[in-house]
């Protein structure tokens, strides 16, 4: 694919640091155009800025979107690693075929990531921040009338962010939505798209105006199965095990989980992908036996649980501070996301 760069007049000034989370952008931006007759064509990276659209295009009024969500980082050595970008390339192929959207081969998809980040590699900070990723596919065929848009936009954004919690890798307050639902069997909760998210904010805002700082959501058909927390999945060690929700199509299958349960398998650690019932959980909290908690997603990585609040009633969990499975899980993971822990998996992916 030619990819045709089109220079800033002027480049903008690097912050050191206080990224904050996804509010900067870098100078350059990935565009590509879709339509029935051209397929993918017009790649470009050109100046970070405005869009124009046009205001009846099918995204804004039926919301045909997908997204996914990657890092850069930046090694001690200076050298720029991805982790596993392959499988981002790949999940967006399955949100695309859900969305009836048209798929970016996974070449494709990691040959322009990779112009990009060259184009861009200055921006990749140090550790503890790192080089958020942004690639998202929407419909541009102007028509108001529900149908598959025969135009599409693909463009990435990168924004360098600090760590995903300010104060680090304290224990969060988790409240258990009893009401709203994400997902439910048939739908798109396995899917990255815009719209399962515009369906979610009314939770997560009301979880928020009491002091929580994400929702575990429940199964959408008895809301009795522990399905995901917030933006990210969702793990729980009862009685020595690791336990997640499995991926039964409104679960989205997050890339950091899947490494989690490989680096569990790996090093023989009891780890289980079973439906676990919400009056399970909270009875194990209730008993103990709930030893540690925690979110895992490429924005914090690994997010432990303090406390669980559902029905009036509160569980704290391992004291309210980070377990050590959970603290060895997003060690080992964060250090070979950095190089700093060598790869025998063979996920990281350097730009070269
Ligand atoms: C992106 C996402 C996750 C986490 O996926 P990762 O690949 O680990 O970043 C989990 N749940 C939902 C709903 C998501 O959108």
């Amino acid at each position: 694919m030619q990819i045709h760069f089109i220079p800033a007049a002027q480049l903008k000034p690097k912050p050191e640091s206080d990224f904050g989370f996804g509010k900067i952008f870098t100078d350059y931006m990935f565009e590509m155009d879709y339509d029935e007759q051209l397929g993918w064509h017009d790649a470009q990276i050109r100046p970070y800025g405005p869009l124009k659209l046009d205001p009846a295009s099918l995204v804004l009024h039926y919301a045909q979107e997908t997204f996914e969500g990657l890092k850069a980082y930046r090694t001690e050595d200076g050298r720029i690693l991805l982790f596993r970008p392959e499988m981002n390339a790949r999940r967006l192929i399955q949100s695309n075929q859900r969305l009836c959207m048209p798929e970016i081969p996974e070449a494709l998809f990691l040959e322009c990531l990779e112009a990009l980040l060259r184009v861009e590699r200055d921006w990749v900070p140090i550790a503890p921040s790192s080089l958020y990723i942004r690639p998202f596919v929407f419909a541009t065929e102007a028509a108001v009338g529900v149908h598959p848009s025969s135009k599409y936009k693909f463009m990435i954004l990168l924004s360098p962010v600090g760590a995903y919690y300010a104060d680090g890798l304290n224990p969060v307050r988790i409240y258990v939505e009893d009401e709203y639902i994400r997902a439910t069997p048939g739908g798109t909760g396995a899917v990255k798209c815009g719209g399962n998210y515009a369906a979610s904010i009314i939770a997560q805002a009301q979880a928020a105006r009491c002091g929580f700082s994400q929702v575990l959501w429940l199964d959408g058909k008895e809301r009795k199965y522990v399905e995901e927390v917030g933006t990210m999945n969702v793990m729980f060690k009862i009685k020595g095990q690791l336990i997640t929700a499995p991926l039964d199509g409104t679960i989205l299958p997050g890339i950091t989980r899947d490494s989690i349960l490989h680096l569990m398998r790996e090093h023989g650690l009891s780890v289980k992908e079973r439906p676990l019932t919400i009056d399970e959980l909270m009875d194990a909290g209730r008993t103990g036996q709930l030893e540690e908690a925690f979110g895992t997603g490429t924005a914090a990585v690994i997010s432990p649980i303090g406390q669980l609040h559902y029905k009036g009633e509160t569980i704290r969990i391992h004291n309210e501070k980070i377990g050590p499975l959970t603290q060895w899980l997003y060690d080992t993971l964060t250090g070979i996301q950095w190089g700093r822990i060598p790869d025998s998996y063979g996920w990281t992916h350097e730009i070269v």
